[in-house]
């Protein structure tokens, strides 16, 4: 590897970043004393979102997870219903099933676009038909094959969830992500495309729906003049203080999105000649698709990967020239003062989630996991997460920071 400067300021994977207006309606908030989980802000940001995303409700929650939590007992699933799920997706997509006592089925992924394979979850369909509920996500900021996973969910009887937590503005034929789901789900915390520094809310176009979350979400209060409850309740609301900043935010989404792709097409153009794909450029059906260039990744092609090892908690890796592979190239970024990640590793290579079932394109997925561990796993999950890489995405950072990051990733397949 050739020496190269470190960059003064570090680089991240994804941080905040402020423009100005957030004081404003945080002042706002404060000089008015609704520093509470009501206020205009709340109100204002529930029907910006709306609008924007193109749905009927959102309902502003303290969290993108507690979202997928109401409306995973929104969709009714109930102790021992099995749901099927993204499989290469961040824990919080699936947690929120176990906490009713759902089933989570794990979906193997396609490699077009890294998110759910519509033919995989035909095949979960056959071997496990009474699935109460499809839980995709759409990874990255790039969207899933959206509209066939809800016909398919649809043809089952199955209630489909929409994990748009890292997609917040991308779009399928000009359709927002998260306005194909019955239920939907999109986050603010703290490395999303905008952030409130935490948040989430849940969208529907049921105002029964939205009505209900609502109520759940501030302890499931009844019209009473005493604290009457008639069900479950929970504290999951939305602070005034955090929408202030929310709807700061939402005037710089089209700004962030536009960063964040000149910063994918950057790294596409500086990587062209090596032996890689930069994700979202290799995905699917691209141009009616509009992803929003969340996280920039690559893919390294199979003959061009060293030799990687990865244990529960540490790695190996044994460079050899013209060849690199995820984790010495992670290394080689952070030496020079810059955050990437590995590809978010699949729930059917987690521990927690090892006794539950695992169905790929091809069928039963589970003996796969032994593949893995011999090297020798054929479903995409693994291969993405064994050869892919989260690039540093930060819409903060410069085209000279970048150029040098770029440097170094050339330098590793030197
Ligand atoms: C961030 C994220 C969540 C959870 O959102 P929080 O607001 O952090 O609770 C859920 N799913 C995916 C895919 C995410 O990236």
């Amino acid at each position: 590897m050739s020496n190269i400067e470190p960059l003064e300021q570090k680089v991240y994977l994804s941080s905040p970043t402020m423009h100005g207006e957030e004081l404003k309606y945080v002042q706002e908030a404060y000089e008015t004393n609704w520093m509470s989980t009501v206020g205009a802000n709340i109100d204002a940001i529930e029907s910006e979102i709306a609008s924007y995303v193109g749905v009927n409700h959102a309902v502003a929650l303290s969290s993108g997870t507690a979202a997928l939590h109401l409306a995973v007992k929104l969709a009714g699933v109930k102790p021992g219903d099995e749901v099927l799920c993204s499989d290469m997706t961040f824990s919080a997509t699936v947690n929120p099933v176990v906490y009713e006592g759902g089933v989570p089925v794990f979906v193997d992924s396609e490699y077009e676009t890294w998110n759910m394979s519509p033919e995989a979850l035909e095949k979960t369909f056959e071997l496990h038909p009474n699935a109460k509920a499809v839980m995709v996500a759409h990874l990255y900021g790039t969207p899933a094959r959206i509209q066939e996973i809800a016909d398919i969910a649809h043809a089952h009887g199955a209630v489909l969830i929409e994990d748009a937590a890292e997609s917040l503005g991308a779009t399928v034929d000009g359709k927002q992500t998260g306005s194909f789901g019955d239920i939907a789900a999109i986050s603010f915390n703290g490395n999303k495309i905008i952030t409130g520094s935490s948040g989430g809310m849940l969208l529907t176009n049921s105002e029964a729906q939205a009505d209900k979350a609502r109520k759940w979400s501030t302890q499931s209060r009844e019209a009473a003049p005493w604290y009457q409850h008639e069900e479950l309740g929970y504290n999951y609301r939305m602070s005034n203080v955090i929408a202030g900043v929310i709807r700061g935010q939402l005037l710089h989404l089209e700004e962030h999105i536009a960063q964040k792709k000149a910063i994918t097409e950057r790294y596409a153009e500086g990587l062209k000649d090596l032996p890689v794909t930069v994700m979202p450029v290799g995905a699917r059906f691209i141009a009616p698709v509009r992803p929003n260039h969340w996280l920039t990744c690559l893919l390294i092609d199979p003959d061009s990967m060293c030799p990687q090892v990865r244990g529960d908690h540490d790695y190996l890796y044994a460079s050899e020239p013209g060849k690199s592979c995820p984790q010495q190239i992670l290394d080689a970024i952070a030496a020079i003062n810059a955050e990437g990640r590995p590809i978010w590793k699949p729930m059917h290579l987690q521990p927690y989630y090892r006794n539950h079932a695992f169905v790929t394109a091809q069928g039963d997925g589970r003996a796969q996991t032994n593949a893995y561990i011999a090297g020798t796993a054929t479903d995409v999950g693994a291969d993405v997460f064994q050869r892919g890489l989260c690039l540093p995405s930060d819409n903060k950072m410069t085209p000279d920071q970048q150029d040098r990051i770029i440097e170094v990733i050339r330098s590793c397949f030197e």
